[in-house]
């Protein structure tokens, strides 16, 4: 291992460096790889580095990069790396394969879910307007149409995508204020597909925006599986979709699909990279992360839903079945209703025949060997991801564990919980 007992005492040390001014370069070197390393393998930069490698007990987190792509996506990435192409032919050809595949109109890899929100707001933005609308967003919109319907529960933390394309949000509670919310300014409805709150469903979300002619947009960036939910929702009648690659698809962390109507998803690449003068110039995908987007989208289309959940609750049974000696220990399986809808582990205990919290719990394992990171959810009472928890809740996400993972974390949680017991 390095010589950073925890992840906390690196980013204590890197600090350190950065107060007392020192260079970069004083991170320490590794030495070369092992002999018996297959060299196509590269070097191992996370060693190199000195940066501590996980086991994501958790999920598809962005701060804990998400997800890791498959076998056969790393190799379609690998092999990609090795040509140049034209980038906007492949970008044509691989939004074409994609809209045949998850049956919609069009569609074009993003560079993440946040790039696509960003990228279908400026294509309705455009199509409201004009096409000489791309080069005066975000600041030059005055007289412009940019008003964006949304129900005042689904405002979130993507705001700011939308917000970059210079909108401004129209907030709506009842299915009344929303009939009386559009005006000649009204560019998009946008619905937040996982809001835990708002009276107003998809369907009449969809039902009055096409009333009054306006696009809706739905954001399922974390919404599969299921696998069908790939075509479901623009099935039903949303004009824009996204998805975020690096999630449930194990795509690349920096790519993501916006899937829908072909004049929508035209205007939105005229406001992506390769142009220069417009809002996604700098949400540029490489060949890379398109040709892994989309052997990620044929990889995750292709497995059987079923025997993916079966998996999951079979890593979710190994770790609680480990826990049965426990005192007080009680097990069970939740899977949300929406995002992240897979089976996860609660564990529940009574504190006083087992002297750690849950939050202590996650340190430990966090500052262990392997690093174990748990669900953010653990310890914490405020609802999450639609689990039904309180702060006496350790919460092990299964999903995202390599195989063999499942009993190393049910190891450690193991040893944590009986050194604490009386
Ligand atoms: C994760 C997420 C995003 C952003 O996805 P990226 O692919 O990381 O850009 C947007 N919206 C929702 C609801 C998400 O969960």
């Amino acid at each position: 291992m390095n010589r950073f007992a925890s992840r906390r005492d690196f980013f204590a040390w890197t600090r350190g460096l950065v107060a007392a001014g020192v260079a970069s370069r004083a991170v320490p070197a590794k030495a070369a790889p092992a002999p018996t390393q297959p060299a196509d393998e590269g070097e191992d930069y996370y060693d190199k580095l000195g940066v501590t490698k996980i086991i994501n007990a958790a999920g598809t987190y962005t701060i804990l990069t998400a997800s890791t792509m498959p076998p056969s996506v790393q190799a379609a990435v690998a092999r990609a790396a090795k040509h140049p192409v034209r980038l906007m032919e492949l970008q044509k050809k691989a939004g074409e394969y994609l809209a045949s595949r998850l049956h919609c109109e069009a569609a074009v890899v993003t560079a993440g879910a946040a790039s696509a929100l960003t990228l279908g707001t400026a294509a309705c933005m455009t199509v409201a307007n004009n096409v000489s609308t791309p080069q005066k967003m975000p600041a030059d919109i005055a007289g412009l149409k940019n008003e964006v319907i949304v129900q005042k529960a689904h405002r979130y933390g993507y705001d700011h995508a939308l917000l970059n394309c210079g909108i401004r949000f129209v907030e709506v509670e009842t299915l009344a204020d929303y009939e009386a919310a559009f005006t000649d300014r009204t560019v998009m409805a946008h619905f937040f597909n996982a809001a835990e709150g708002g009276q107003i469903s998809r369907e009449d979300w969809i039902r009055v925006a096409h009333k009054h002619g306006v696009p809706c947009f739905n954001d399922a960036a974390a919404d599969v599986p299921p696998i069908s939910n790939l075509w479901n929702y623009t099935q039903m009648g949303f004009d824009l979709v996204t998805f975020s690659g690096g999630k449930g698809i194990r795509g690349p962390q920096n790519a993501g699909l916006l899937l829908g109507r072909k004049d929508l998803i035209a205007a939105a690449a005229m406001n992506n990279n390769p142009y220069d003068d417009v809002v996604g110039r700098g949400m540029k995908v490489a060949k890379e992360q398109i040709v892994g987007m989309v052997a990620a989208v044929d990889w995750f289309a292709g497995q059987d839903e079923e025997a993916m959940q079966h998996e999951f609750r079979r890593r979710a049974e190994l770790i609680a079945e480990r826990m049965k000696d426990i005192p007080s220990l009680e097990s069970s399986i939740a899977v949300p209703p929406v995002a992240n809808q897979v089976p996860h582990l609660l564990l529940r205990y009574d504190q006083q025949r087992v002297k750690i919290s849950p939050v202590d719990v996650k340190h430990q394992l966090r500052d262990g060997t392997p690093s174990i990171e748990l669900n953010p959810a653990t310890g914490s009472n405020r609802a999450s991801a639609g689990l039904p928890i309180d702060g006496n809740t350790i919460v092990v996400g299964v999903w995202m564990l390599e195989p063999g993972e499942d009993r190393i974390v049910a190891d450690r949680l193991h040893d944590v919980l009986a050194k604490a017991a009386v």
